[in-house]
């Protein structure tokens, strides 16, 4: 049976949790390519949960309305550029934890191309480096192994899909490039999404899992080829849907937990805004702005929940609102030259925060 201190630990976590709808926005700040500082991010010593974006000098435009203003933003928690990967996930271990206690978990890296978000998600191969996609696995594999010795059998299942242009792609597909198959998004009478040909790989290790993050990212660096820096233009979504079975009590538990890396959240520059590229840049900012309004609209208990308004919302409708966890990083490049695009990732991300994009009205609950 389960320690007291941790049952405790996690009744905590459930409490807060629910406290606050439950959805966390976590914002982390990438390190200078060189090392040092940048003087307009600061982050008050005194608490870990405040970051000021500073207007200095160098980032006066001279332009009439741009004074020199801070901009005050405060989140669930906010990391530093030294924070380590491990650190990330000392955060976020028992949110891993409650998708094997039935729960359905979604974690989604928010932010500009190069702030850092494939790094927190995937991460890099060797062991301190590694990302959440990894630890999250070996954590559900550990967990599931020690719940074994209470009677609890349980299967993973992981699949890997690519969201472009409003079109789903197989990470995990491993046949001929001439016969990849077309998907489709089926909602199916008991409320779960499934979709039509797609990879469902029953997973049973953590190296097994590991060959799949390769596969996915060969996949996605093959379609890279044809459409330079896709990668970055379209969202990756990783799902462990995990099943357990405790026969002796008669139980049953089922849940997904969802790591998703989000297409950059850039906006459109004029001069690359024509053709294939603005209807690109359209659907992108078409379908991080309907999470932001999900996610929201969930929060506040709105009754229409606007799902099917992009296929990352209709993909993940079923571990979106019920009993489901959300945690939003939002991901920030210290560079100067990228302000605007901070600000803009620092707005959307409170107001994820704040529960108020949108359609939604009514007061958090
Ligand atoms: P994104 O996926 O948002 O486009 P990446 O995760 O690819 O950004 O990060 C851009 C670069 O910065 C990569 O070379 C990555 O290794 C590096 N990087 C990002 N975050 C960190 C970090 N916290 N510590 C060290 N290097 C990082
Ligand atoms: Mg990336």
């Amino acid at each position: 049976e389960l320690h007291a201190g941790e049952m405790e630990r996690r009744r905590l976590h459930n409490t807060i949790q629910e406290l606050k709808g439950n959805i966390r926005v976590f914002c982390r700040v990438r390190p200078l390519v060189d090392g040092g500082f940048s003087k307009h991010i600061q982050l008050p010593a005194s608490d870990d949960k405040s970051i000021v974006l500073a207007k200095t000098e160098e980032s006066h435009t001279g332009k009439t309305g741009d004074t020199h203003k801070n901009y005050n933003f405060s989140f669930d928690r906010v990391f530093g550029p030294k924070a380590s990967q491990q650190e990330i996930f000392d955060e976020i271990s028992l949110l891993v934890q409650s998708a094997l206690d039935g729960y359905n978990v979604c974690v989604f890296a928010y932010g500009q191309t190069g702030s850092g978000k494939t790094y927190t998600m995937e991460g890099e191969e060797y062991d301190d480096t590694r990302g959440v996609i990894p630890r999250a696995v070996q954590q559900v594999f550990k967990a599931g192994q020690k719940l074994a010795t209470q009677g609890w059998e349980f299967t993973f299942t992981a699949s890997f899909v690519e969201i472009y242009n409003e079109t789903l792609r197989d990470l995990l597909y491993t046949g001929k490039a001439s016969k990849r198959p077309e998907h489709e998004i089926r909602k199916m009478s008991n409320n779960e999404v499934t979709v039509t040909n797609l990879t469902y790989e029953k997973v049973y290790t953590e190296d097994q899992v590991q060959g799949l993050i390769a596969l996915a990212k060969q996949n996605r660096s093959t379609a890279q080829t044809s459409q330079n820096d896709r990668s970055s233009r379209s969202h990756s979504v990783f799902q462990l849907h995990i099943e357990g079975v405790n026969a002796g009590r008669d139980v049953t538990c089922k849940s997904t937990l969802c790591l998703v890396d989000l297409a950059g959240s850039e906006r459109m520059v004029k001069s690359q805004s024509q053709g294939d590229r603005f209807k690109e840049m359209t659907a992108i900012n078409s379908s991080l702005s309907n999470l932001g309004i999900v996610i929201t609209s969930l929060a506040n208990k709105e009754s229409h929940i606007p799902y099917r308004n992009s296929k990352l919302t209709y993909l993940l409708q079923g571990c979106l609102g019920g009993n489901s966890k959300t945690l939003m990083f939002v991901n920030i490049s210290p560079e100067l030259d990228s302000f605007g695009e901070t600000l803009n990732s620092l707005r959307f991300a409170s107001k994820v925060n704040d529960c108020v994009i949108g359609t939604a009205s009514s007061n958090k609950k």
